[in-house]
């Protein structure tokens, strides 16, 4: 197996996969699964410090994203779609697919979203039921200060739902304070589990937004209110992958077990941006870098393509390209949950040196995690 220092999916620690292989029983008639279920949000919730429910989801990171959506909009809303990335923009499209009309607000792709352009904005326009931000947009590694853009738009009486999937446990998130309405997350990026499930977090005004609709939600796989009373009820609204969610209790205690998280993060994210420029390498963006995700370019004459696949040939090391308007721009590395350690820097970057020497790369130093 190679080593995957992708921005999700991640490694997965040894007791996550023993956990994900323990005898499992039936979801739907066991009682002592639905308090299993329960403890295991509660448990997700305390670690975002929130008394907000929280709900597992079978499905990958983006149904999250489309239900959060799917929940809250009605026809003719209007969205306030922050957008500085490609999953910033890509919330657009949800809410049409929904009714809903997306307003883009669209800053520089290099900058994290400045609170003073937004709040003048907002002066002339904040007709809007809810505004969609993405906390770190993982295809730029760019990181969104929603401890100071929530409460903004919580001012305008505006709801907030955050994409936080590739942001939260490595950068801080704190949802009950900055006025967090909807929080989604993903269990293969810091979380660090396989992929295949998504977790939303909902306000008190978020359920009241989707209970107070007039219209019926246009979906049951994305409606969050077929969640409602399950646990009094006894009744999931579809049969739970109860192997998948043995292993994200066992990685949230893992996470609760690790104090230092954070300060992890942002110490080995600064070093990997260090080492990166000090070998006259350039970051992608200008400012807002995410302790999750470092991104840069690739000098002139070089392609992503052969760098990833000498990388990965070479030395076993998966690191990822990117998509969209950044396809072929930028080389990714992830140092994300259970990948976010010295060890596995020194490593990759130690190889990235070599790569990028083999390939002709003229570097000012050698790219060394120091
Ligand atoms: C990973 C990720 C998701 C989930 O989407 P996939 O691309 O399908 O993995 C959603 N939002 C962000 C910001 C992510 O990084």
């Amino acid at each position: 197996m190679y080593k995957m220092m992708t921005p999700g999916p991640t490694m997965v620690a040894e007791n996550v996969r023993s956990a994900r292989s323990i005898e499992t029983g039936n979801p739907d008639l066991d009682l002592d699964f639905y308090d299993f279920y329960k403890e295991t949000c509660e448990l997700y919730s305390g670690l975002l410090d929130t008394k907000n429910e929280s709900l597992i989801l079978s499905g990958e990171g983006i149904l999250g994203l489309e239900a959060a959506v799917a929940s809250v909009t009605e026809p003719g809303d209007r969205v306030l779609v922050l957008d500085n990335g490609v999953f910033g923009k890509g919330f657009a499209d949800f809410v049409s697919i929904y009714g809903g009309e997306p307003v883009l607000y669209t800053t520089d792709y290099k900058k994290e979203i400045e609170a003073e352009p937004l709040r003048e904005y907002l002066e002339r326009d904040s007709d809007f039921k809810y505004a969609t931000i993405v906390h770190c947009d993982t295809p730029s590694g760019m990181l969104n200060n929603i401890s100071v853009i929530c409460p903004l738009l919580k001012e305008y009486g505006i709801l907030t739902v955050v994409d936080s999937v590739s942001g939260m446990f490595g950068n801080e998130v704190k949802v009950d304070e900055w006025g967090i309405d909807i929080l989604c997350g993903g269990s293969q990026k810091t979380i660090s589990c396989p992929i295949g499930l998504t977790l939303v977090t909902i306000s008190e005004d978020a359920k009241r937004a989707m209970e107070n609709r007039k219209t019926k939600i246009a979906s049951f796989y994305a409606n969050l209110l077929t969640f409602q009373h399950y646990y009094e009820n006894k009744w999931f609204p579809y049969t739970m992958p109860v192997s998948d969610i043995y292993g994200l209790r066992q990685a949230l205690e893992n996470i609760k077990e690790d104090p230092d998280i954070l300060k992890r993060h942002a110490q080995i994210a600064a070093k990997t941006r260090e080492a990166l420029t000090r070998a006259g390498l350039k970051l992608y963006a200008q400012n807002g870098y995410s302790n999750t995700v470092t991104v840069f370019t690739i000098p002139g004459g070089v392609k992503t393509a052969d760098i990833l696949k000498a990388m990965r040939e070479e030395h076993n090391i998966m690191l990822a390209g990117s998509f969209d308007i950044l396809a072929g721009e930028v080389i990714r590395i992830g140092h994300m949950g259970y990948n976010c350690t010295e060890e596995n820097m020194k490593e990759t970057l130690t190889a990235l040196d070599a790569v990028l020497r083999k390939l002709g790369v003229e570097l000012k130093s050698s790219v060394e995690f120091i």
